[in-house]
């Protein structure tokens, strides 16, 4: 079958779907993202996504489309038209198509896409026995906050990790703090036991996972603080972890040659674990991370 895209206004064959040349998305990466996930028919932290897309929007002063209430309606349908339960959904948005200029055109009309494909899940053996990472420097902007589409240092730190046999690329700032990961935010437990974070600001992309994560790591007792750490604390860390929507709660268990901890998935990453199937899937299926591989793919 056919993916079906959404593209201002229409649902077309993806193969079909197609933007203007001048879209200032394509000429200025001057747009901004969503990936939400939705699972049995219903988006998965809905609310939390789209309150970040009307933040990225507001923060490029693109004007919202539309409503979110109409926005949310596209995505479902988007997700009906292409056969799926559970689903990975991406909105993108961008400032509309004019004349090439860098500052903004005096009338532009947002350029909205939204296509939908089956969620993949993170592969089992990863998420049961945790991954590695390299380590590659943040030369980012500083609009971090901003889910906007301009990611080519995202696209090269990928890379690297990629080149390695990594799974991601932790990013430093100032030769040693850990900002985030390429596409995912990240945590350690430290030698106190507490789960470290770096603090929402411009440095980084408040990741919805991240802000799930620490909330049910407080429901949990787990102590968090959210505080930049170093590399040097990474190497010491008695666990590391990466968060984003679509590799959950994943364990790292090595940085480079360093190993971390005891090189397996630590208890508060397997509590976490736990508690993010839960607040996803609910009861369906057992809420133990390591068995996800046996949930039914839809
Ligand atoms: N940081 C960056 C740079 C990202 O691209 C992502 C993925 N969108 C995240 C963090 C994680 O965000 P989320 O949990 O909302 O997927």
């Amino acid at each position: 079958m056919a993916r079906i895209a959404y593209v201002n206004g229409r649902y077309v064959p993806q193969s079909q779907a197609a933007v203007h040349i001048e879209d200032r998305g394509n000429q200025f990466a001057d747009g901004v993202y969503e990936v939400m996930k939705v699972v049995d028919g219903r988006p998965s932290d809905g609310d939390r996504h789209l309150a970040r897309l009307a933040r990225s929007l507001a923060s490029l002063r693109i004007e919202a489309p539309m409503s979110e209430a109409a926005l949310q309606q596209i995505v479902m349908e988007t997700v009906r038209r292409n056969r799926l339960r559970d689903a990975t959904v991406y909105i993108q948005i961008s400032r509309g198509s004019a004349p090439r200029d860098h500052a903004f055109p005096k009338a532009s009309v947002p350029t909205v896409i939204v296509t939908a494909k089956r969620m993949k899940r993170p592969d089992p053996k990863a998420y049961a026995e945790g991954v590695g990472v390299v380590v590659q420097p943040d030369i980012r902007w500083l609009k971090c906050e901003v889910k906007s589409v301009s990611l080519l240092p995202n696209v090269l730190a990928r890379q690297a990790a990629r080149e390695a046999g990594a799974y991601e690329a932790f990013l430093t700032r100032d030769g040693d703090v850990v900002t985030e990961c390429s596409a995912s935010n990240c945590y350690i437990v430290d030698a106190e036991g507490v789960l470290r974070t770096h603090p929402l600001s411009p440095l980084i992309l408040g990741g919805v996972t991240r802000s799930v994560v620490l909330e049910l790591a407080a429901a949990e007792g787990i102590p968090v603080d959210e505080r930049p750490f170093t590399l040097a604390e990474l190497e010491d860390a008695r666990e590391a972890i990466l968060t984003s929507t679509s590799s959950w709660v994943m364990p790292v268990v090595r940085v480079g040659d360093q190993v971390i901890g005891d090189g397996t998935p630590g208890p508060v990453t397997r509590r976490l674990q736990a508690a993010y199937h839960r607040h996803v899937f609910g009861n369906r299926g057992p809420a133990v991370a390591t068995v996800a591989d046996a949930m039914p793919v839809v």
